[in-house]
């Protein structure tokens, strides 16, 4: 008998577990033929039937998300406790936990901060300003969204600031200029191409003055880190890579050098759902680990089980308007199921508001077969969620955002962790600066940039410093000064004092919210006060989940902090830091030859690099805050969210899948998005969208849409059009009537098991009492391309929609 994780593959899946694990493997196959099921047994059948160690297998995931739901899988497979051992999670939660435990190899230190997006814009925002006038004066005008996205692309690829800008200035035009894949920032100015490379320097440099890192320097050190020190990932016996296709140059690397030891890799992708090109995702990575790992074998999967027949063909339309894709195979088992349905509203409020109640019906019509926790809205952009999540609030719908509004970016929760950051790393400036005068001290710019001239002049830290004055150290200070620094300094200093005796860190930000009276200050503050607060509780019972080891990213880490039992060379994995010394920082030339400290300076700083490199409950909990700020948001994704209507980009429904979504705004300037340099990327995304659908597919579009606070016409998305024009059974006006034959089919799909028919004609019942528009039958069509009403004149549900529900 084969092993239960062998059960119920098909043969081309049962070849891709099994493939030999020193043979590199691609498995390429469309959405839902089970890729990521098959990375997971493979996980499984290699330490069940290979014998290797879990804490030798590297598996990446694109998420956070995506690592926890593997990590689920897994563990059914394999258990709770073997699953902990595998190092799973993103890129930069793997280098995040590598590099604390071997920075100085890197030239960093242990406890540097990683800074998240906001931070950097500051930081960019502050090292653009001298130049606006100048530019003003030209007419010329550099954004900060410009700067940061060269910077990191440029990163992406590993280029330093000197290199961007060779590469940037030598870039010459091509013959046919705007061709779609030409990056638009190549065609600046060569002066503004110079003042971006001259921030990048400059910004590189405060981020190491300040002991920090951002988010794609976690990727560049990695790299950094594994390419120069091969040791570093000599416990790992095998990698393993979901979502391939949308790796940068940095990813690849990093993978490249993790599996340099073992050169077994297995990777899964799609190339029809890479949807990062704007990332500096490369598609060509393929055929680099072809190049790389000349034996490499690829397996193709062609069956999906997730999707109802009319859903994948609907969505395999649309993804093969783009004529320069590979076609590929991709059938189902699976029945036809009701066709996905594609309407058209008059304007933008009457569609969020029939999607509020289209949710409801289906779930009355369905006998609660269907719970809120089924359904996803999928938006192209963020700020399109404010309506959805109005129209579901008024008809009481509960709903959680899914890299939306993220959790981590919020004021109050940046405040309150950049005290934390503080008391981790004195010299983090961004979190000095904003929270030297929160709640307000009346400590104004002026006072600020004193101290921080003053901690330069005297090589410290700002927090240093501002300790100092406070306790007289500084001389010519006047009094007020001191007396304002008070406040700030002693929370810092008990918080401090707190962290190193390893107190819990809900418990230090508990002791921190009563030190600075932060619940007054936001309620002096804040209009919005309450909710602020609900968030400062949300983030203790954040803290505590990670004391539990409940959040991925923090198990991750210790996984792979862990002591390598498995591995030969298991000595020296156990023994590295502590042999780094000084004599080995000189050899690799991280310290100038004959600066070695003499023997007690050497034990001090031993000690300090003791306590810098050791993984803290507080850093622990840093680093999974920050990281959860990449691109998606956990904190929303609480545990009762399965019984809450999910609102997301499509960009993080990546991988993932649902009974029913609808995606609304299909219209031109949304599919494609109006800032788009790629069209076929767009393309793809809308395809990526519809394909995480199992049993209902709505696609919608208004006639006009509010924009800037003006009503301006809209229309339905070429993307569908086309396909419409081409064949118009492929989509359908009319709702689902969900009779007895569809929800039999439903529940095949979703392997559920069949509401009891009383249950449903109750539901119903009991939904006709109440809806509020029981109008929206399945005989309600909007004809697409509609005029559109006057502005005029209020829009009203027309008597002809009144028709016979199911
Ligand atoms: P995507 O490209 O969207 O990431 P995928 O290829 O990774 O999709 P999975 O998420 O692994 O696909 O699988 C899609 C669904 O199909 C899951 O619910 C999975 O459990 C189911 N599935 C995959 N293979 C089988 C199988 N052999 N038998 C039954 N169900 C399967
Ligand atoms: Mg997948």
């Amino acid at each position: 008998m084969s092993a239960h994780y062998l059960q119920n593959l098909n043969p081309a899946q049962l070849r891709s577990v099994e493939h030999p694990a020193n043979i590199p493997l691609q498995i390429l196959a469309g959405p839902g033929s089970g890729k990521t099921k098959v990375l997971t047994s493979r996980i499984a059948h290699l330490i069940a039937h290979h014998a290797l160690p879990p804490s030798s297998i590297c598996a990446v995931t694109f998420t956070n998300k995506a690592a926890g739901e593997m990590r689920a899988r897994l563990a059914t497979l394999i258990g709770e406790e073997r699953t902990s051992q595998v190092r799973m999670g993103t890129f930069h939660a793997l280098c995040a936990a590598f590099l604390r435990r071997h920075a100085r190899r890197v030239g960093l230190e242990g406890n540097f901060t990683v800074c998240d997006a906001d931070e950097s814009k500051k930081l960019v925002a502050k090292l653009l300003k001298p130049y606006k006038e100048v530019l003003a004066e030209s007419n010329l005008t550099l954004k900060e969204g410009t700067v940061l996205s060269m910077m990191s692309k440029a990163k992406a690829k590993g280029y330093t600031a000197g290199d961007a800008l060779r590469i940037w200035t030598e870039w010459k035009a091509p013959p046919r200029a705007g061709a779609s894949k030409v990056d638009p920032d190549m065609f600046l100015p060569e002066d503004l191409k110079r003042i971006v490379a001259w921030i990048y320097k400059e910004y590189e440099k405060t981020l190491r003055d300040t002991n920090s890192l951002d988010f794609d320097d976690l990727l560049l050190f990695g790299v950094k880190l594994f390419g120069e020190h091969k040791k570093v990932a000599t416990w790992c016996r095998h990698v393993l890579v979901d979502e391939f296709q949308d790796t940068n140059t940095m990813q690849y690397d990093l993978m490249r050098h993790i599996a340099a030891p073992s050169r077994c890799v297995t990777v899964v992708g799609d190339p029809d759902q890479s949807i990062y090109g704007w990332r500096s995702a490369e598609i060509q990575n393929l055929a680099h680990m072809q190049r790389d790992f000349p034996s490499t074998v690829q397996i193709f999967l062609e069956q999906n089980y997730r999707s109802t027949a009319s859903i994948l063909a609907a969505s395999v339309a649309i993804v093969s308007q783009d004529k320069t894709r590979i076609p590929k195979t991709l059938h189902t088992t699976h029945p036809a199921g009701p066709q996905p349905v594609l309407y058209s509203f008059p304007m933008d409020q009457i569609e969020v508001s029939f999607i509020a109640a289209e949710i409801k019906r289906l779930v009355a019509y369905t006998g609660g077969m269907l719970g809120w926790g089924d359904f996803v809205v999928l938006l192209r952009y963020n700020s399109l969620s404010r309506g959805i999540e109005n129209a579901l609030r008024k008809e009481g719908i509960p709903n959680r955002v899914l890299a939306g509004h993220r959790f981590f970016e919020r004021m109050e929760i940046k405040d309150l962790l950049a005290y934390l950051q503080l008391v981790d790393n004195p010299h983090f400036l961004p979190a000095f600066s904003r929270i030297i005068n929160v709640p307000g001290r009346t400590i104004g710019e002026k006072t600020v940039s004193e101290l921080l001239l003053r901690a330069e002049e005297l090589k410290l830290s700002p927090v240093e410093v501002t300790e100092r004055i406070y306790d007289g150290k500084v001389p010519d200070i006047k009094p007020p000064v001191k007396r304002k620094l008070g406040p700030f300094v002693e929370a810092l200093r008990t918080l401090r004092k707190l962290a190193n005796e390893g107190t819990a860190p809900s418990k230090l930000i508990r002791c921190l919210l009563a030190l600075v009276k932060y619940e007054d200050h936001l309620r002096k503050t804040q209009p919005d006060w309450q909710s602020r607060w609900d968030n400062v509780l949300e983030l203790i019972n954040f803290a505590s989940e990670v004391e539990g080891g409940l959040v991925d990213q923090i198990s991750a880490s210790n996984g792979l902090e862990d002591e390598d039992r498995g591995v030969d060379d298991e000595e020296e994995w156990d023994n590295e830091p502590e042999e780094l010394d000084w004599e080995e920082l000189e050899d690799e030339g991280l310290v100038e030859a004959g600066k070695a400290p003499a023997a007690k300076a050497k034990g001090k700083a031993k000690e300090t690099r003791a306590i810098n490199d050791r993984d803290t409950p507080l850093r622990l909990f840093l680093q999974a805050s920050m990281l959860s700020t990449d691109t998606e948001t956990e904190k929303n994704d609480d545990k009762d969210s399965k019984d809450k209507v999910t609102i997301a980009t499509c960009h993080a429904a990546k991988g993932l899948e649902w009974p029913v979504v609808m995606i609304p705004a299909v219209e031109p300037g949304v599919f494609p998005s109006s800032r788009a340099d790629d069209i076929e990327e767009e393309r793809r995304l809308l395809y990526v969208a519809c394909t995480r659908a199992q049993g209902l597919l709505y696609l919608s579009h208004s006639t006009s849409r509010m924009f800037l606070g003006e009503v301006k016409p809209a229309g339905l998305s070429e993307f569908v059009s086309a396909v419409v024009l081409q064949n118009k059974h492929l989509f359908t006006e009319r709702l689902p009537a969900l009779s007895r034959h569809d929800r039999t089919l439903l529940a095949k799909v979703l392997q559920r098991t069949l509401p009891d028919e009383s249950e449903v004609s109750r539901q119903i019942a009991e939904y006709k009492r109440t809806a509020k528009h029981p109008a929206w039958g399945d005989n309600a069509v909007f004809a697409v391309n509609k005029p559109r009403p006057q502005s005029s004149e209020p829009w009203t549900f027309p008597s002809s929609f009144q028709g016979a529900l199911p």
